[in-house]
């Protein structure tokens, strides 16, 4: 005998979790397949190496779906000014959320702290159900409702499949959706410091030929640092000891750091790109990594699944109070329809960051020149600072 829910969603990362609350606060039924463990609040003060930059569009996401209240202030670390500048230091860009009149472009905050805080407002909603430690095993697609069997012999029913499960998706595979996908021959290290400075309100970026460094502020003299380079030398440094490391960071990022008192922390991961041919097969849809996975250069990959939550839960919850079937080709190419050309943008912005900055000497000073000139131009300043912020 099968369970049945008007929409099963298939991962319970930042992006699934945030959809079922999205679709059970609306009063929605909705089954979460969560191959890992229902995360808890967590307990300790550690800063976590997995850090987003949340924009204020993701921010009021959270805030409506009752999580962004549930993350402490003192977990959450706002920034006011976005800087970027090549090592020659001669054309820098400066972005002032405050010259839009907004007080910050978005936070950064520890991905463990959303993914708990979201998890934390699911267990209120009594339409959602969360099935943890099982994963789909087989799809059955029908013209009226669709079927997905777990690997613990359950099966559910639903209007609509969503997969949310990330950048290797089951789903995707069980529903034939292909993929696109591409590999920048770099990887990221992501370093957790503590710093010498106190708090910061800014995010900045420098482009060297090797690759960008990056500072996202955390929470008091805490910082998430991402150093981009070829994979050969990301992995010597990740083999470091912290002093080693600490020693590397201060003498090769730039001054604006500011001395580290010390590494608390490292990680590496690949830097790739994927997009899915398509969002939308029979009764199946897909969102976040699921769907697209972009570099962290500009730190939009998360922002982007949680757009596609918004345009996804519009279009259901609408659909739902019409009494209309969730999972219909009209629903669901309206959806892709929607988001597939601003995916395809940032994908397009994020590739040209790659290129120009960490391409051959004529592209680099294209980029450099490019800096300087959006320096220059205020409208194309404000476009890219809305952009930013995700209004
Ligand atoms: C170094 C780095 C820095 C980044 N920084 C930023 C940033 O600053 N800002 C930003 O916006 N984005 C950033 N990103 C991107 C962001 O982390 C991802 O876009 C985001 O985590 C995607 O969330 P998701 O929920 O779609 O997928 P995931 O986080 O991958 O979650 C998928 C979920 O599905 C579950 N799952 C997987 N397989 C199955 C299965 N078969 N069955 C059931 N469940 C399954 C997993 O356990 C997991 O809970 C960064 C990425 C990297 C690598």
């Amino acid at each position: 005998m099968a369970n049945s829910a008007q929409v099963v969603i298939v991962g319970g990362g930042m992006v699934g979790a945030a959809l079922a609350a999205s679709l059970g606060q609306a009063g929605l039924t909705v089954a979460l397949i969560e191959s890992g463990q229902a995360p808890t609040l967590p307990r300790d003060d550690r800063f976590d190496l997995r850090v987003s930059s949340l924009n204020l569009a993701a921010e009021q996401l959270l805030a409506g779906v009752g999580a962004w209240e549930r993350i402490p202030a003192a977990r959450r670390c706002p920034f006011r000014r976005i800087q970027a500048w090549t090592r020659q230091g001669h054309d820098e860009a400066s972005f002032d959320a405050e010259s839009l009149g907004h007080d910050a472009f978005g936070s950064f905050v520890e991905n463990r702290w959303i993914r708990a805080a979201l998890w934390a407002r699911l267990a209120e909603l009594p339409t959602v159900k969360c099935h943890c430690g099982v994963r789909p095993m087989v799809l059955r697609q029908a013209a009226s409702e669709a079927e997905l069997e777990l690997d613990d012999g359950t099966r559910l029913t639903a209007s609509l499949i969503v997969g949310a499960d990330g950048a290797r998706s089951a789903l995707r595979e069980l529903s034939g959706i292909q993929v696109e996908s591409g590999d920048y021959d770099q990887r990221a290290l992501v370093i957790n410091v503590a710093t010498r400075l106190p708090q910061q309100d800014v995010s900045w970026q420098r482009f060297t030929p090797e690759g960008p460094q990056a500072m996202l502020p955390l929470p008091g003299h805490h910082a998430s640092l991402v150093w981009y380079g070829k994979p050969d030398t990301i992995t010597a440094l990740e083999r470091l000891d912290p002093e080693a490391l600490r020693l590397a960071v201060e003498r090769d990022f730039p001054s604006q750091l500011g001395g580290l008192e010390a590494v608390l922390g490292q990680a590496s991961f690949p830097i790739r790109r994927q997009h899915a041919r398509r969002y939308a097969a029979e009764r199946c849809v897909l969102i976040g990594d699921a769907a697209h996975v972009i570099s962290p250069l500009a730190g939009q990959g998360l922002n982007l699944g949680l757009q596609d939550v918004i345009a996804l839960s519009e279009r259901l919850i609408a659909a739902h109070r019409l009494g209309q079937d969730l999972g219909s080709p009209r629903v669901l190419d309206g959806y892709a329809r929607q988001r597939r050309p601003q995916t395809l943008a940032m994908i397009a912005a994020t590739e040209l960051l790659h290129r120009v900055f960490t391409g051959a000497a004529p592209l680099r000073r294209l980029g450099s020149a490019g800096l300087a000139v959006t320096q220059r131009l205020p409208l194309a300043k404000r476009l890219m600072m809305r952009q930013a912020m995700g209004l």
